[in-house]
């Protein structure tokens, strides 16, 4: 790794949907940004736009895995470490399960070991889904959720609880300086064609005119964050002084049910797409809707970019994904703008 000026950033995970958003977001800031990536979902694709600039160095490793030799070294002092490491996708969670489960508790365990070590702020990726399928509607961060533990979304909501559970542990032992975000549906650029969840598969199946499935009724609701206002939150929640602020929902609070989003995604594509029914999968949460009370309090956030716009920007980032390779053999799979 290069010699560095200022101490960097550590983004796990960073180079996925999220996360890559995030190096981004940093390298802009100035900061000099490791991203620690297994590739098993994030894509070097990703980070294309920005892989070149001198401040910004890519490690591809798993946090399951002991941490590789350079970010053990005891030069190597990060000046905060973001863990955005697993898959959040449910098939994609759900694909290897014990793997998710290990990446959320062993991968949390190592970077807070790291930022015990280098005195570095620590900051959580967590999720809405700590939250199951909520008996408390808007959910706040003082409810302590309704999880199915031996259900099939276990691994990724149980593995984030346990994440979170480690991560006070060591606050309350004075062992590192932590933030923990709940990350709430965030969408945008940068999601991929086969991610799995709902924004993606719409505005794909739209704009191809294949069937738009709905699973269930299509009465669920869930409440969409556009990426950049998302990033801004866990910039300002890594960059919170003062007393520690707990669990912070980071979200957008506006709720739609799937049948408004496909609706919305309709007639913003033109598209003639029928919609057919799919079996709902097993414990999918029938609400979501982040209190951000909180956070517009503590952090001085909320988001900004209304759901038209950012759904917008989302089907013209798919649209130029999904187009044919021109002719003079550039590849427009990797050449469509990604600014968020
Ligand atoms: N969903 C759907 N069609 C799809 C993908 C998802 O109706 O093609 C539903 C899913 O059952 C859930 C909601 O959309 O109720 C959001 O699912 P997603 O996987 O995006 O995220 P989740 O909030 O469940 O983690």
């Amino acid at each position: 790794m290069v010699e560095r000026r200022s101490r960097p950033i550590l983004v796990a995970g960073g180079a996925g949907f999220i996360g890559s958003h995030l190096c981004e977001a940093l390298l802009a800031d100035g900061a000099d940004v490791i991203c620690l990536d297994s590739l098993r979902t994030g894509r070097r694709a990703n980070l294309k736009s920005f892989e070149r600039e001198p401040r910004f160095d890519f490690v591809e490793a798993d946090v399951v895995a002991p941490l590789p030799a350079a970010l053990k070294a005891a030069s190597f002092r990060p000046a905060a470490i973001f863990n955005l490491a697993c898959p959040a996708s449910p098939p994609h969670y759900m694909a290897d399960p014990e793997h998710t489960l290990l990446t959320s508790i062993i991968g949390t365990r190592a970077l807070l070991g790291l930022a015990e070590r280098a005195a570095a702020r620590f900051v959580l990726a967590s999720t809405s889904e700590v939250y199951g399928d909520p008996a408390v509607h808007p959910q706040v961060e003082t409810y302590w959720g309704n999880v199915n533990p031996i259900g099939p979304r276990a691994c990724y909501d149980e593995g984030k609880r346990a994440a979170e559970t480690l991560t006070f542990d060591y606050e309350r032992a004075g062992r590192a300086d932590v933030r923990v975000a709940r990350i709430f549906n965030t969408y945008g650029p940068r999601m991929q064609v086969d991610d799995g969840r709902v924004v993606s598969n719409v505005i794909c199946q739209a704009l191809q005119g294949a069937d738009i499935t709905v699973y269930g009724e299509g009465s669920q609701t869930r409440s969409f964050c556009y990426v950049s206002d998302l990033v801004d939150g866990l910039l300002r929640l890594s960059r919170h002084e003062g007393e520690a602020p707990g669990p912070i929902n980071l979200g957008n609070p506006i709720e739609l049910t799937v049948s408004d989003l496909v609706r919305r995604v309709l007639d913003l594509t033109g598209s003639s797409s029928a919609i057919v029914h799919r079996p709902l999968p097993v414990d999918d949460p029938t609400r979501r809707r982040p209190d951000i009370s909180k956070a517009e309090r503590v952090l001085g956030w909320a988001p900004t970019v209304p759901l038209a716009t950012g759904l917008e920007r989302t089907v013209a980032y798919f649209d130029a994904v999904l187009a044919p390779p021109r002719r003079n053999g550039r590849d427009s799979r990797t050449a469509p703008g990604l600014s968020a």
